[in-house]
């Protein structure tokens, strides 16, 4: 799979052919089976689970899984791209695929063992399950490690009690991984995960959450009671959960970051063609040099962003550091699409307020990317925490 970006010459703007490809089978698939259906699975919010199916069969829940469980192995560059293509077509599809594969499958994948790997990871792989990942809690989210939810050993089992908050795939997904501490007085260094399945006695999820946008990804609270798990559901090295967590939101930051451009460039892509339909005083909008300059700044933007991403992506695919490259890349990408999906709407002025065009959706969706995987503020203190690192002040 692809990871080559650099040439003799210097770096590569192209994409490879592989690329190219996987890039081409994402679009085809969303223009013919998510891009029509979008704003009714937004109407109903509910998540559009037979188009999840597809999305198994085409290897899009197995991305950053290894072939020898299924997966398809995909590098983080070619993710960033299917996460745009996705987004593209519908924001909330993007979200569930990237709560499955990036948070769920990536936790297990890079730390599980390899009992837990082959016995959990095949199931993602192919959609047979979907996953979802539990760090936040009601009292904590940008704050992780002052999380409550607590796994206490008794014997060669843990038992687990505390509520997780805002769950992707909460209330459709079967196979979690459940951060919690194991040592309180250690904060972020006695926190541990643990894969809590569906079916364990008392873990369910709590209620379904409504929200503004991303509203056909599956939103809900996760209440554990007493879960008693066997030892060989702990993920990694005991209170080690945090750290391994940090390494999977700097990917996950990458895969938000392109679902950002997505939406951004979806609303771009509809500005264009409307502008070249409406007429005022008596020319189409396309012939005023503002819509223009506007049409001009909002690509501008969008490459602006793409470009971070790709730089993040490709820092990953070669296995350079790439937290600090991460954060701009989603701090930028995330508030690009914000300016960028509202003019959108601004150019299609009354019509993009109304439900009938998809320009209005994307700003809904659009606002979770500031939020998700760590707000932009948070985004903001890790770069300049990076930035005092390698400045070395
Ligand atoms: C649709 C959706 C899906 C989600 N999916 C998942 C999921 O699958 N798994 C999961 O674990 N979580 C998930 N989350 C949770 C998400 O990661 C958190 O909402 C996010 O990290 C922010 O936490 P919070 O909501 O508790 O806000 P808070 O931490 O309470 O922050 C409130 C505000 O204060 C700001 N702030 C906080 N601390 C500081 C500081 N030190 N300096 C400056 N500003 C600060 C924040 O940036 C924010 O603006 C999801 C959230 C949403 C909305």
């Amino acid at each position: 799979m692809p990871t080559q970006t650099k040439t003799k010459e210097g770096m590569s703007f192209s994409l490879n052919e592989e690329q190219e490809l996987l890039k081409q089978t994402i679009r085809d698939f969303v223009e013919k089976e998510v891009k029509p259906h979008a704003a009714s699975w937004d109407e109903k919010e509910e998540a559009p689970l037979s188009t999840i199916k597809k999305l198994g069969e085409l290897g899009i829940l197995g991305m950053p899984i290894d072939p020898k469980y299924g997966g398809s192995g995909l590098d983080m560059l070619s993710i960033a791209l299917v996460m745009e293509e996705l987004a593209r077509g519908d924001g909330s599809l993007a979200l569930t695929v990237a709560a499955h594969n990036g948070l769920a499958c990536g936790h297990i994948s890079n730390f599980g063992s390899e009992g837990q790997k082959q016995k959990y990871l095949p199931e993602l792989a192919t959609g047979k399950k979907l996953g979802g990942w539990g760090l936040t809690e009601p009292g904590s989210g940008s704050d992780a490690a002052s999380m409550k939810t607590r796994a206490i050993k008794d014997g060669d089992h843990w038992v687990l009690n505390g509520t997780k908050m805002f769950i992707t795939n909460g209330s459709i997904g079967e196979t979690f991984v459940i951060l919690a501490v194991t040592e309180p007085e250690k904060r972020q260094k006695g926190i541990s995960a643990f894969i809590i399945e569906k079916e364990d006695k008392g873990f369910k999820a709590g209620k379904k959450l409504l929200k503004m946008g991303m509203r056909s990804s599956d939103t809900s609270e996760l209440i554990l009671e007493d879960v008693r798990i066997p030892d060989s559901r702990r993920i990694g090295e005991i209170n080690k959960g945090f750290i391994n967590t940090l390494m999977i939101l700097d990917k996950g930051r990458i895969s938000i970051g392109a679902l950002a451009i997505g939406l951004a460039q979806a609303s771009f892509e509809e500005s264009m063609k409307y502008v070249n339909q409406r007429e005022t005083f008596g020319k189409l909008l396309k012939e005023h040099d503002v819509i223009r300059f506007t049409l001009a700044d909002m690509a501008v933007d969008i490459d602006a962003a793409r470009l971070l991403i790709y730089r993040a992506a490709t820092y990953a695919c070669e296995g350079k550091s790439f937290t600090l490259e991460a954060s701009m890349a989603k701090l930028f990408s995330s508030e690009m699409a914000m300016r960028v999906c509202n003019k959108g709407i601004q150019i299609h002025g009354g019509y993009g307020y109304i439900r009938e065009f998809p320009v209005e959706r994307y700003l809904r969706d659009a606002k979770l990317c500031d939020i998700g995987e760590g707000t932009s503020e948070i985004q903001r203190l890790v770069i300049s925490r990076e930035l005092f690192k390698k400045y070395g002040v």
